[in-house]
């Protein structure tokens, strides 16, 4: 699978893929990364690419002529990518986003700075609008680094076992239940005794009651969506 970053910063990105899985996942050309700089697009003299809000506003817009003609050279040369621009003004990216997206053969994530992107080059070239939370980050990089992660790890091949993507938080809308490793006891602090009986039904249950916990102190609503669907389901 293919990420391409559109980013005037890809010193911010780069760095991310250089360590731990997905790294490897480079290695073994499951996953390849590419950039792409609206900057070298610009056809302003000293390759400007962003400019004061037309009818007024704090702070630069980013101007449409680099991205529009970044973005249409690489349209025109990916056939298969789906653009996705990071943005407050989108809605929430989630769990079963990130498994339809991992579907895909190509993704481009358009990262904005200074007031964001002027909105006629969202209009033309997004497929899909995403924020990663109701907060304002300086620019779009952190939140593609988020998606293309999320995404990434439910690609075939990338995690070395694939079984841990079934039982992760938000599956069944129901929090992780807590984890452990050993020892089983560390400074006189235990794990939960049923985890170490070997009796995997009780382990089952008690890791479902601890998760219910979990998700009714962290995240009522999401528990609450569990249980509706648990009662269709009867
Ligand atoms: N003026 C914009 C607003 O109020 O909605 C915020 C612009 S922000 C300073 C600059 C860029 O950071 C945005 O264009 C976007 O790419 C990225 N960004 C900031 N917060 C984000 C979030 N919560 N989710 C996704 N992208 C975000």
């Amino acid at each position: 699978m293919k990420f391409t970053f559109v980013t005037l910063f890809q010193n911010i990105v780069e760095g991310y893929f250089g360590d731990s899985i997905l790294k490897r996942a480079i290695q073994k050309e499951i996953l390849h990364i590419e950039y792409l700089n609206p900057r070298d697009f610009s056809s302003s003299k000293h390759n400007k690419v962003d400019d004061t809000a037309v009818g007024g506003g704090a702070g630069m817009v980013m101007n449409p002529q680099p991205l529009f003609e970044s973005l249409r050279k690489f349209k025109s040369m990916s056939t298969d990518v789906h653009i996705i621009f990071l943005t407050p003004v989108a809605k929430p990216f989630k769990q079963n986003d990130a498994k339809r997206l991992a579907k895909k053969s190509h993704i481009a994530f358009v990262s904005g700075r200074y007031e964001g992107i002027d909105e006629r080059v969202v209009e033309m070239y997004a497929d899909e609008v995403f924020s990663i939370g109701d907060y304002i980050l300086t620019g779009g990089e952190l939140a593609s680094l988020v998606l293309c992660d999320a995404i990434a790890r439910n690609v075939d091949g990338v995690l070395g076992n694939s079984d841990s993507l079934s039982v992760e938080s938000f599956e069944t809308n129901l929090l992780e239940a807590p984890s452990f490793s050993k020892p089983e006891n560390y400074e006189n602090i235990c794990v939960p005794s049923e985890y170490l009986k070997g009796n995997h039904s009780k382990i089952r249950s008690l890791k479902l009651a601890l998760s219910e916990c979990k998700t009714k102190f962290f995240r009522p609503e999401q528990l609450l969506k569990h249980r509706t669907r648990k009662s269709y389901e009867k």
